[in-house]
């Protein structure tokens, strides 16, 4: 999703990055267990702290409180509010840095889910509101999957 260099969130040249995307299914982000690995690794509990992680023994354990051990024992990942425990509306990490245009603040170590995104997949990850199909260069590759 939204990314243009150091910057952040989509990873397209095309991506015009108005966080559309971001915004409608950010909140039901789900990382990898080799992203929980790799945030642990790297310290970073200022992400880990938005994911809940439900354990085979029926314990839910917040994300920031995990070791690398626990993850073989780690069978469901959510994104909740650190707080609270509720369900999240929006992406924590999305930030809004001019009136229409949003950058992704962890996009150096984002989610593979958010990393892989590509909204002109048809079938799969299509997202008919992207900004970036509008570009004639996908509008081709949508129209020519299409067919
Ligand atoms: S983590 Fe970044 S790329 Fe993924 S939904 Fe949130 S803001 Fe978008
Ligand atoms: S909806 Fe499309 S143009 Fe907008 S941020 Fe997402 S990928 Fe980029």
């Amino acid at each position: 999703m939204t990314d243009k260099g150091e910057e952040s969130a989509i990873e397209r040249d095309d991506c015009e990055q108005c966080g559309l995307c971001c915004r409608i299914f950010g909140n039901s982000i789900t990382p990898t267990v080799m992203n929980l690995y790799s945030w642990i690794e790297q310290g970073r509990t200022d992400i880990l702290r938005f994911f809940s992680a439900a354990r085979d023994d029926g314990l839910r354990v917040n994300c920031a409180d995990l070791l690398p051990e626990d993850l073989g024992t780690t069978i469901l990942i959510e994104m909740r509010d650190p707080e609270t425990g509720e369900y999240l509306t929006v992406c924590p990490f999305l930030r809004r840095i001019e009136k229409e245009r949003y950058i992704c603040g962890i996009h150096a170590v984002k989610p593979e889910m958010c990393r892989n995104y590509q909204p002109w997949v048809w079938g799969e990850t299509y997202f008919g509101r992207c900004k970036a199909l509008k570009s004639s260069d996908n509008r081709y590759i949508w129209k020519h999957i299409c067919e």
